[in-house]
């Protein structure tokens, strides 16, 4: 496994492969590595001759109040699970290697990120697309692994790749959850073992949602009652629970064939965010 940080040295080590005829398939991420993560990186593994893994906590897509200071940055624990995972290539860079002193330019999708996540968290998603868009630039892949862990996320990706024409496809991953139901996230390591047992509300919310949807409830009404559930929890704040359209993301007022229910709360400090797609399957190629 190569570890480089440098924009030129990863870009042509993909081109020369790809003139070899090899594909690439390429999994972003921000570190401190878990089994999701790596659960991407075995999804993309045997599809691929060249499989690179990116390592950047991307300052642009933090708000000024958020956790890029603290957010954690193992490298040697990151890059041993790298190489168990028979990664070849980790793009490692430093802020100054992504962002340029005087960089003017972002890459903005507008509606879909004024919704959830991008209500809450203002320049978030301009962040991610703007990295995201210079990362399939550096690494110039046949495909990418996104999670569904952050399904608004893939969703906005979708979008961008689609509109812009960018000529890679994009996979969702399903979410890996911890034996009692919590969604594995870099951020979970920020929980004391009171606020990781309260944030198990989300997972119950939406197994009470999907509960409601089979029987046939309204969207809405579904949707109050996970809020409800989640704000009932002590120590939770509710940003929000809500059933969507899996593509538009806008809340539904009629059952759909397939549903995205989207949750999000603040444990003491931490974020937790989760969904589930009820009555299909959204993620594919
Ligand atoms: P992050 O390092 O948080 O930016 O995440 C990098 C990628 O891993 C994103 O595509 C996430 O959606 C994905 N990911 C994060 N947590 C999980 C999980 N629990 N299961 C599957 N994929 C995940």
């Amino acid at each position: 496994m190569q570890v480089m940080d440098e924009i030129a040295a990863v870009r042509s080590a993909v081109v020369a492969a790809q003139r070899r005829g090899q594909t690439c398939g390429f999994v972003p991420t921000m570190g401190a590595l878990h089994a999701g993560h790596v659960s991407l990186m075995q999804a993309a593994r045997p599809q691929h001759d060249l499989l690179v893994v990116s390592i950047f906590v991307n300052p642009t897509q933090f708000g000024p109040q958020e956790d890029l200071q603290k957010y954690p940055r193992p490298r040697d624990r990151d890059l041993e699970m790298c190489r168990d995972a028979g990664v070849d290539i980790v793009f490692y860079p430093a802020v100054e290697e992504m962002y340029r002193p005087g960089a003017q330019t972002f890459v903005t999708v507008e509606g879909l990120t004024d919704l959830w996540e991008g209500a809450i968290r203002p320049g978030h998603f301009r962040g991610v697309t703007t990295v995201v868009t210079k990362l399939f630039q550096i690494v110039p892949a046949d495909a990418a692994y996104f999670g569904q862990k952050d399904y608004q996320q893939q969703a906005v990706i979708r979008q961008m790749v689609r509109d812009l024409d960018l000529p890679i496809v994009i996979h969702t991953c399903p979410t890996l959850r911890d034996p009692d139901g919590l969604a594995m996230s870099s951020r979970n390591a920020y929980l004391s073992p009171a606020e990781r047992t309260a944030g198990l509300c989300l997972w119950r919310a939406l197994c009470q949602g999907e509960a409601d949807y089979r029987r046939g409830a309204a969207p809405r009404d579904i949707a109050a009652r996970m809020q409800q559930l989640i704000a009932n929890e002590p120590g939770v704040q509710l940003d929000y629970a809500a059933v969507v359209d899996p593509q538009t993301l806008q809340e539904l007022d009629t059952d759909q064939p397939t549903a995205v229910a989207l949750v999000a709360a603040r444990v003491g400090s931490t974020r937790l965010i989760d969904n589930a797609i009820w009555g299909g399957k959204v993620g594919g190629a």
